[in-house]
């Protein structure tokens, strides 16, 4: 494992911008000062390993969804991934950023830059995808306690649709690319001869769901 060379060198652009290099650390999700006191813990996850927790201080998510796009499958190892979006501010961790690793897709760097993977450093679970203003949780780490407390979490649409590698029969609306912003697909049947039926339209055409 030794030194590693950052991506970003490619470009020969070395970007150092040292007046914010640390500062995101003393603002929402990370930041552990006493302004946080009047946080309200509705909701507590740990990763794995149990290195690092959080807690949510919304009763559910802003919304949820499914991904199946390429890039979740490969950062995920799994056929899909599933996000709850929450606001930084809804969001606490018991250590701030210490712990956490990230990841920027767009230049493979590990570096705090937005948007960014987030997870454990140690045992390596996905904590969320940091935006700009909100955070992608995943919620599979989230201590729900029973199934109908679950539910407060359900996706309610199917994104990247287009590039699944697992059909889904649950009737919700799904998106070719982004939620609002692409083509909605039919659900699709194979049958044992090979051939494809429609068993559903997609759900919300009229986005009254
Ligand atoms: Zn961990
Ligand atoms: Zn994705």
């Amino acid at each position: 494992m030794g030194s590693e060379t950052e991506t970003g060198a490619e470009t020969g652009v070395v970007v150092r911008d040292s007046s914010t290099e640390e500062d995101w650390k003393s603002k929402p999700p990370y930041r552990t000062t006493p302004g946080n006191e009047p946080f309200d813990k509705k909701w507590t996850a740990h990763c794995h390993c149990g290195r690092v927790k959080y807690w949510l201080s919304r009763d559910k998510p802003l919304a949820a969804k499914f991904c199946h796009c390429v890039d979740c499958q490969a950062l995920h190892g799994a056929p899909f991934q599933w996000a709850a979006i929450f606001e930084k501010q809804d969001l606490h961790f018991e250590k701030g950023a210490e712990g956490l690793a990230f990841y920027h897709a767009p230049d493979k760097t590990t570096a705090h830059r937005l948007p960014c993977k987030v997870s454990c450093a140690y045992c390596r679970s996905p904590i969320m995808d940091e935006g700009r203003n909100m955070v992608l949780m995943f919620p599979g780490i989230i201590k729900f306690g029973d199934a109908e407390r679950r539910k407060l979490f359900d996706a309610q649409c199917h994104i990247f649709y287009s590039q699944r590698v697992v059909d889904m029969h649950d009737g919700k609306p799904k998106w070719s690319k982004l939620d609002g912003q692409s083509e909605l697909m039919k659900e699709v049947e194979r049958t044992d001869s090979g051939e494809h039926i429609v068993v559903g339209q997609a759900r919300n055409e009229n986005k009254n769901d």
